[in-house]
């Protein structure tokens, strides 16, 4: 069998993936002119946190975070699993329960603890929470070893795939009894039109006198940002969501807030290096709950909202199963499919 899959970001390379490993000829067809070109993907933090993440989304996300979470470490030996920690000054100490009251599988830390666990956050905060079977990965390097092993099972990444070419050569998968698989992102909106993006604008800083080694979420009523370290001294703080479709360069608001925050975890980071300043967009339903559904023979993928790397290897397995007609639970995320039963 042949599948065409459109789009290199998170969801088509673990779509990919899914499909050539389970012995389908595989072509990706990409717009960029490289990996993480437009890509939403690209700007993530790569926190692989499904309870975390269960505090604002449904238990559907964390349900299918939680299957991810073994995924990622097979396909790409990065993945960090040292958990993660969510950290409150002590104004802001009913956050940090009302957190609490939201989620699951977590232990409750002292001062002590939070030491133990990063002793350069020693005496900072008095109380945290830890999530110690969560991960975190670089996105980029998880992205570029995703296609690294798609090469390796003989699939191809066309880069500089327009739009035409994609659906010139989608008819043509079609005619021929193959798959197409679309995970297009926000460009989507034309077939997908209740698709929205959510601007996430975020920062790359150099900060070799700091040591972290676990993302850490830093609770506040108006601004929650988080902290994740991507090795050598380098750290991700992200990130803003703002609704709006436009990329646009990020706004001193938000700088000040992503930067205040990141102060206020450890003023050291007051010290730091500003690498890169960057902005997503990531696409989104209504109800910011993914879905994979199949419109007029081809199979999309979209929806992954703030949950990319998260989601997408559970997504890409139904995908596949879809796909090759081996999903046994077809109502699993379908358009308007509130009552989900989980595979
Ligand atoms: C600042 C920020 C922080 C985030 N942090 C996290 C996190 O910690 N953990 C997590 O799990 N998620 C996180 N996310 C969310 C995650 O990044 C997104 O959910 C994910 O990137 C969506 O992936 P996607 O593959 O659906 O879309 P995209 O990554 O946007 O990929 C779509 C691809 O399709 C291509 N394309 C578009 N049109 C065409 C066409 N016509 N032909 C061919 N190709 C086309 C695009 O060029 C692009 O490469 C974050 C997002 C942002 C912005």
């Amino acid at each position: 069998m042949r599948a065409v899959v459109l789009g290199a970001g998170v969801s088509g390379l673990a779509c990919a993936v899914e499909l050539a490993e389970r012995g389908v000829a595989v072509e990706v067809l990409e717009r960029g002119e490289r990996l993480g070109a437009g890509c939403c993907s690209w700007y993530a933090g790569g926190m692989l946190a499904p309870w975390c993440e269960r505090e604002s989304t449904e238990p559907l996300v964390a349900a299918l975070g939680a299957e991810s979470l073994a995924w990622w470490p097979a396909k790409f030996p990065g993945t960090v699993l040292r958990g993660s920690l969510v950290v409150a000054h002590g104004r802001d100490a009913g956050e940090l329960r009302q957190f609490a009251r939201r989620t699951e599988r977590y232990q409750w830390l002292e001062s002590e603890g939070v030491g133990a666990l990063e002793p350069d956050l020693a005496g900072r905060f008095s109380q945290a929470l830890y999530f110690p079977e969560e991960g975190h990965l670089d996105p980029r390097a998880a992205l570029t070893a995703l296609a690294a092993r798609l090469e390796g099972l003989g699939t191809t990444i066309r880069f500089g795939a327009d739009a035409a070419a994609c659906g010139e050569r989608a008819i043509a998968a079609h005619a021929a009894g193959g798959a197409v698989i679309d995970c297009r992102g926000l460009e989507a909106r034309d077939v997908l039109p209740d698709l929205r993006g959510v601007k996430g604008e975020m920062l790359l800083v150099k900060l070799p006198d700091v040591s972290l080694s676990r993302p850490v979420r830093v609770l506040h009523p108006r601004v929650p940002v988080y902290i994740v370290p991507r090795g050598d001294g380098h750290y991700m703080i992200g990130a803003t969501m703002i609704e709006s479709d436009q990329p646009t360069r990020i706004t001193a608001r938000s700088m000040l807030e992503l930067l205040g925050a990141a102060y206020a975890l450890h003023p050291a980071f007051g010290e730091a290096e500003i690498v890169e300043i960057g902005t997503g967009v990531r696409p989104a339903f209504p109800d910011n709950l993914p879905r994979v559904c199949r419109i007029g023979g081809t199979v999309y993928v979209n929806g992954l909202y703030r949950h990319g790397f998260l989601l997408a290897p559970a997504l890409a397995r139904h995908a596949a199963e879809q796909v090759l007609g081996a999903d046994h639970s077809p109502e699993v995320m379908h358009e308007g499919s509130r009552q989900r039963r989980l595979a």
